[in-house]
């Protein structure tokens, strides 16, 4: 995708966690960008998700392993004083209440060992001495120490503020504009804009262009969110993880509905407890029998949250895929145009790891991680198809 100027003009749709990281980078690259979301930024999945920068939660695979050199990254733009105070490291607890699950955990722990990744086995009585209060339902656990935490809407917004970038809201783009079978510009609720590259990181809302609705589901998530249990510092040292989160990561194609159950107790003193996994749902409301399913879970594995108050719940729509990976690269057919979506539950992780990739490929770049795994070609296989004439998508 060779781009005439040293610095192109690049549109970047969607300003989640992922396109105002491709903002952040492309801006310190020195390239012009334009930012355009159809609300504000964070008003998707970015801004209504759990933020586990997790290692332990990933797949086998391409997954766990973009997911070790995502979580360094988040510690890299922490030296470099980008994201201080924003991030920091905390153990996963993954936990099993049945030998299956025991067995799934321990399966898991085979994979990360094999990656390199740190984790400790911890029978029920060494699982009690690090969470006392545990369900007696609990059999054993596994600890992954080196996992982490991030706010979506906290790191988008100082994305955005380092690369002095000002979204444009309430625009959205409504069409891609082609000509010689290369996107040259977005038209939009408030007219067309011109760009070198166009980055679509619409999140779900992505499904609207270039044949996409083919090749993501949608996947709603319910979670609830507690008052304080403990006051200036998080209730329990990590997050409890149960093995049925790692079995439906593990089973991506899965059309079933399930709740996954996780305990994330928040810096703020509260937790966050989710969530469901509901396959083919857009609406983003919450309903009483799904929080009422999480809550009962919930209570089973840590008791002392019975004695916690429900302030607020919320759901956030999951953009995933068929194989369970991510949408990101450079369009097969169209030059100027790289999508960047289909992140799956994952993209709080993966935000800023896509968006230096992005950003690489937008400057002409080759990228260092090697993403090919994650390319559209695996949906979009190039077949020749005549976008000569300026048309719009
Ligand atoms: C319940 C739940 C829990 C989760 N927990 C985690 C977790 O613990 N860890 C993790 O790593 N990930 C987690 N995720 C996943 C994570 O939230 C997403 O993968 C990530 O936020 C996706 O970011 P994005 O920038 O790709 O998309 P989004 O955040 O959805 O952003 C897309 C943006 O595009 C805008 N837009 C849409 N259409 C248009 C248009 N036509 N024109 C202009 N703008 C448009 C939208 O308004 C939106 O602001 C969770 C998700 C959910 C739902």
């Amino acid at each position: 995708m060779p781009v005439s100027r040293a610095f192109p003009h690049v549109v970047v749709i969607g300003a989640g966690i992922v396109g105002a990281a491709t903002a952040f980078y492309l801006s310190r690259a020195g390239a012009k960008v334009t930012v355009l979301d159809a609300q504000a930024p964070s008003a998707g999945a970015t801004g209504a998700s759990d933020g586990a920068v997790s290692v332990a939660s990933k797949r086998p695979g391409v997954m766990m392993q973009l997911a070790r050199q995502a979580r360094d990254l988040y510690a890299q733009l922490v030296r470099e004083e980008v994201l201080t105070d924003l991030f920091h490291t905390r153990p996963t607890y993954l936990f099993a209440r049945t030998e299956q699950e025991v067995a799934v955990i321990a399966a898991q722990q085979r994979d990360l060992d094999h990656q390199g990744e740190a984790t400790l086995w911890l029978d029920r009585a060494m699982l009690m001495r690090r969470v006392p209060g545990l369900g007696g339902s609990v059999l054993a656990g596994l600890k992954v120490p080196r996992d982490g935490h991030a706010i979506g809407y906290q790191v988008t917004n100082r994305l955005l503020a380092c690369a002095n970038v000002v979204p444009l809201r309430q625009t959205p783009v409504l069409e891609l504009v082609t000509a010689n079978k290369r996107v040259i510009g977005v038209e939009t609720s408030a007219g067309r804009i011109l760009a070198d590259v166009v980055v679509l990181a619409a999140g779900i809302d992505s499904m609207a262009f270039v044949g996409l609705d083919k090749m993501m589901i949608p996947r709603k998530g319910q979670l609830i969110v507690t008052d304080r249990a403990a006051f200036g510092h998080a209730a329990l040292p990590g997050p409890l993880m149960s093995a049925s989160y790692l079995a439906a990561k593990h089973t991506p194609t899965a059309q079933q509905s399930t709740v996954t159950l996780v305990i994330d107790p928040l810096r703020t003193g509260q937790f966050l407890l989710g969530s469901s996994r509901e396959t083919g749902v857009l609406d983003r409301q919450t309903d009483i029998r799904t929080v009422a399913t999480i809550l009962r879970e919930a209570i089973d594995v840590y008791p002392p949250l019975a004695r916690q108050r429900v302030i607020r719940t919320f759901a956030g729509i999951r953009a995933t895929t068929e194989d369970g990976l991510p949408i990101v690269g450079r369009h097969p057919e169209l030059d100027g145009l790289i999508l960047a979506t289909g992140m799956q539950g994952d993209g709080i992780c993966l935000g800023p790891l896509v968006g230096a990739a992005v950003a690489h490929w937008a400057l002409g770049q080759d990228c260092v991680p090697d993403l090919s795994a994650l390319s559209p070609v695996r949906f979009l296989r190039p077949c020749g198809s005549d976008h000569s004439r300026s048309d719009v998508l």
